[in-house]
């Protein structure tokens, strides 16, 4: 099979990344391929559902033109510095051009050691491939900036976790895999001619309209702060949990990147965390934002000799830039919160105070974070619908009197039919999430039984987040108390 490979990230220096061949697995069995991504990026679907597909999808051959290598990057991990991480397990074959004119990375996750394995064993097991998958391409359709999963295989072999578990490998397909913590891993060593050369590469490959405004590395910290804002508020707005906003975790392109502990809410509780190893809460539910710009502020100080000569000048530039981010991070949340109430119109105080008012209401109350937004459709179609929104909250009058605010709010929004707004916010609130019971559900069927059925089932419905799908309505439902999904671990 030909994939049309044009491999830049390999092409820059030998610093960037470690020549590495995928380590052979004992017997790949391909469970999903993405068809409408295949597509995308010009490759035959059915072949790589083949057995030479499955050789190709686990890196037991390579295909014509690829060039594997392992990335090198540092991050801050829970707020400490580790200078040199880089990619432990993963390998990227290569770059395609798709049909729509995108560059996109294709990388084996799960493909074997490489020089930046550590103590790993360079492996993935299948549980966190199919949750990846599952959650990724949830994300794609919910219209959240993400990576994407193009196949999944199992390798028929088990790998070492708490348990054995059966190893497996995800093909992640991503705008790139720059993370801030490239440029941490230049800025550590000291190494600015690398710096700038990622800037100017980074800066090329995902904001070319931003080139040539004088200051290249000033333009790109700018265009990443904008895109994590709006990233981090588009989280908010379908209750994602990331789980482990490290910077190596934190994309230059704006993808959410690194399905790990992630998880979405059942019940609204900001300071919901689920991963099993975020024992302070850093990366809670509300505290994304605030960790997002903590995030950007560590890029902004490893472009910091780029930005100017003067380090005083330079430090001016970044802090300028990065004031920014709270005013564009809200900007975009209001955004995306007006589209969930049905507001086509903004009144900026006004609407902060009615959406404030209403995730109070909602913290106090058990309410289902997704469910609820859902029901407010049908509320906003017919008033007579109101009980079942209601009937979400412990003290049902807590939501009736909020509905009186929104309803007077409504009343200064342009002519609209009642029937149009719920359409329109239909397309807001979605009725399918990966519910986090029925991803472990599938998880189990999976590894334990080899049976796909729950993984297919829970995928068709959160590709099609905003359409009913009457005949897997059980899979809209929020978790009885005892299905609750308290803590989520690692992908490790
Ligand atoms: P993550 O938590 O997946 O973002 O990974 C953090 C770091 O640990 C990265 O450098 C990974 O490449 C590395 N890593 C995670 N799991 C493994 C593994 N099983 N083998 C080798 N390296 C790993
Ligand atoms: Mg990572």
């Amino acid at each position: 099979m030909t994939f049309a490979f044009d491999n830049t990230y390999a092409r820059l220096p030998a610093q960037f990344h470690a020549a590495t061949t995928p380590t052979h697995v004992r017997t790949p069995r391909v469970v999903k391929i993405n068809r409408a991504l295949a597509e995308v990026l010009g490759l035959d679907a059915d072949l790589l559902a083949s057995a030479e597909g499955a050789a190709l999808l686990s890196g037991n051959a390579l295909p014509e033109g690829a060039e594997p290598i392992a990335l090198a990057y540092a991050g801050h991990q829970f707020g400490n510095f580790v200078p040199q991480l880089g990619d432990g397990r993963a390998i990227l074959l290569g770059e395609i051009v798709g049909k729509d004119g995108k560059r996109r990375d294709l990388q084996l996750k799960g493909a074997g050691r490489t020089r930046f394995s550590r103590g790993g064993d360079g492996r993935a097991a299948l549980g966190p491939v199919l949750r990846e998958y599952l959650v990724s391409e949830a994300m794609f359709a919910l219209g959240v900036p993400t990576t994407r999963a193009l196949a999944a295989v199992t390798t028929g072999e088990h790998v070492a976790r708490e348990e054995m578990l059966p190893g497996a490998v995800l093909t992640r397909v991503a705008a790139s895999h720059i993370r801030v913590g490239t440029f941490e891993f230049f800025a550590a060593r000291g190494d600015d001619e690398a710096l700038s050369t990622l800037a100017t590469y980074a800066l090329t490959r995902h904001y070319p309209d931003a080139i040539g405004s004088g200051n290249d590395p000033r333009a790109l910290l700018e265009r990443v702060i904008d895109a994590q804002a709006n990233l981090v508020a588009r989280w908010l707005g379908v209750g994602f949990v990331h789980g482990v906003m490290n910077t190596d975790n934190t994309s230059i392109s704006g993808e959410t990147i690194d399905y790990g502990p992630c998880a979405f809410l059942d019940v609204y509780d900001p300071k919901k965390r689920f991963s099993s190893i975020d024992h302070g809460g850093r990366y809670a539910f509300a505290n994304q934002p605030r960790i997002a710009h903590w995030n950007v502020t560590r890029l902004a100080e490893a472009l910091l000799t780029r930005l100017s000569t003067d380090e005083e000048e330079a430090i001016g530039i970044a802090t300028q830039c990065l004031e920014k981010f709270p005013a564009i991070f809200d900007a975009a949340y209001a955004r995306v919160l007006r589209a969930k109430l049905g507001l086509a119109t903004a009144e900026d105080s006004g609407d902060a105070a009615l959406t404030a008012d209403l995730f109070g209401r909602m913290a106090g109350n058990d309410v289902d974070y997704t469910l609820f937004f859902r029901r407010l459709c049908d509320a906003a179609q017919s008033p007579e619908k109101d009980a079942e929104a209601a009937s979400l909250f412990t003290e049902p009058a807590a939501f009736r009197d909020w509905a009186e605010s929104w309803r007077n709010r409504l009343l200064r929004e342009p002519e609209r039919s009642a029937a149009d707004r719920a359409a329109a916010m239909r397309l807001s609130n979605p009725a399918f999430i990966p519910r986090n019971h029925r991803v472990e559900e599938l998880i189990v069927a999976a590894a334990e039984r080899e049976d796909f059925a729950p993984f297919e089932a829970l995928l068709s419905v959160v590709t099609r987040p905003y359409e009913e799908h009457p005949d897997l309505a059980h899979l809209a439902t929020p978790p009885k108390p005892e299905e609750r999904v308290k803590a989520t671990f690692c992908g490790t």
